[in-house]
């Protein structure tokens, strides 16, 4: 709190703190969010998700969630959000920042149209995202391949939908196949639509998992990775994720043709 410049703001407003836009008005929750004044409808959605996203996920891993805030960033304000990078990421694409304290959320005010499909499960599914990238960060975590640190995200994900009664249904229906698609073929390289149909495949690959192991493996596989010492690769990956799977995890795992 305190930076300079923040001492002519308005009472109503919040000061700006560490990271934070100046004149963004803050709304309170397990996961404070700053957002742009008119965006302020927005906001509360955004803060409902974020709530239920951050109880559900400390449930389901088993630990107290990391200490963050969010940022609900108005397309014009999109170049002066905090970020690791000199350059601003792509509009549209949210991400999760440690270039502040406490680390924060940064969400556009609207996703880039490459995030499909477009249905009401989206954008709580995104945040969610995000949040569970935080919680794992909140640890060490040493490098992993490419699909394992975005397989978690997505099984944590599809996770807090469940338990907190979001039905994923129709999302699920309209995600485009995916031909020659493999998950242990995500690089994390890949181009914009490309990544997107990744993540989609994560996501019907860990729905899968979810309903054929439950979600008891989520708390394993982040205790797992933190516990790691040495970079992942990917046979450690499949052994630590098989693992974590339990009984018969390995042998479901080589059943599966999308793996
Ligand atoms: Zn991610």
């Amino acid at each position: 709190m305190g930076s300079p410049g923040s001492a002519v703001e308005t009472p109503r407003r919040e000061a700006s703190g560490p990271g934070q836009i100046p004149g963004y008005l803050r709304l309170n929750g397990p996961v404070p969010l700053f957002h742009a004044p008119r965006l302020a409808e927005q906001a509360r959605e955004v803060r409902g998700h974020l709530a239920r996203g951050s109880e559900a996920m400390s449930g389901i891993i088993g630990v107290e969630g990391p200490v963050l805030s969010a940022l609900l960033v108005a397309g014009e304000d999109w170049d002066g959000a905090p970020r690791e990078i000199e350059r601003p990421y792509p509009p549209g694409l949210p991400y999760f920042t440690r270039s502040v304290e406490p680390p924060a959320l940064v969400l556009p005010e609207a996703l880039a149209p490459v995030f499909r499909p477009r249905t009401g499960a989206l954008l709580p599914l995104t945040i969610w995202h995000e949040l569970a990238h935080a919680f794992l960060l909140d640890g060490e975590v040493v490098r992993t391949p490419g699909w394992m640190g975005e397989l978690v995200p997505q099984a944590a994900s599809a996770a807090v939908a469940r338990r907190v009664g979001l039905p994923l249904g129709e999302h699920l229906g309209r995600v485009e196949p995916a031909p020659g698609f493999t998950v242990r073929g995500f690089a994390g390289l890949a181009g914009a639509e490309e990544q997107m149909r990744f993540q989609n495949l994560l996501l019907l690959f860990a729905v899968a998992v979810l309903e054929e192991f439950g979600q008891g493996f989520l708390g394993r596989i982040f205790r797992a990775l933190w516990d790691e010492g040495d970079v992942v690769d990917g046979a450690r990956a499949e052994e630590l994720l098989a693992g974590a799977l339990g009984p018969g995890g390995r042998e479901w795992l080589r059943s599966r043709p999308e793996f």
